[in-house]
């Protein structure tokens, strides 16, 4: 199988990243393709993968980001009681 025919057996919405990859610019571009065809296009396996010994496994793409830290606003109760004043005001 060649490079042009690999690419087309992937479902379209993953051709452009397999392009990509393929093109040999983007590092981050070849793991999302790989990632993307061990695990058969579905991006939420990559998600759950559970191959810890995998190389790429701390690098896979549509990982669960961890909770984002509060915001300025949300950590300061001035600043929070300030926007609540003001979406009061404002309606
Ligand atoms: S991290 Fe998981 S999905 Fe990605 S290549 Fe390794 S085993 Fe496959």
């Amino acid at each position: 199988m060649d490079v042009e025919s690999y690419i087309e057996q992937a479902p379209e919405s993953c051709r452009g990243v397999m392009r990509r990859a393929f093109a040999g610019n983007s590092l981050r571009a070849a793991i999302n393709a790989k990632c993307l065809a061990c695990c058969n296009y579905v991006r939420e396996d990559i998600t759950h993968c559970r191959v810890t010994i995998c190389p790429l496994w701390h690098l896979r793409p549509y990982q669960v980001k961890a909770k984002k830290r509060p915001g300025r606003a949300q950590r300061s109760p001035a600043k929070a009681s300030y926007a609540e004043e003001q979406s009061q005001v404002n309606g």
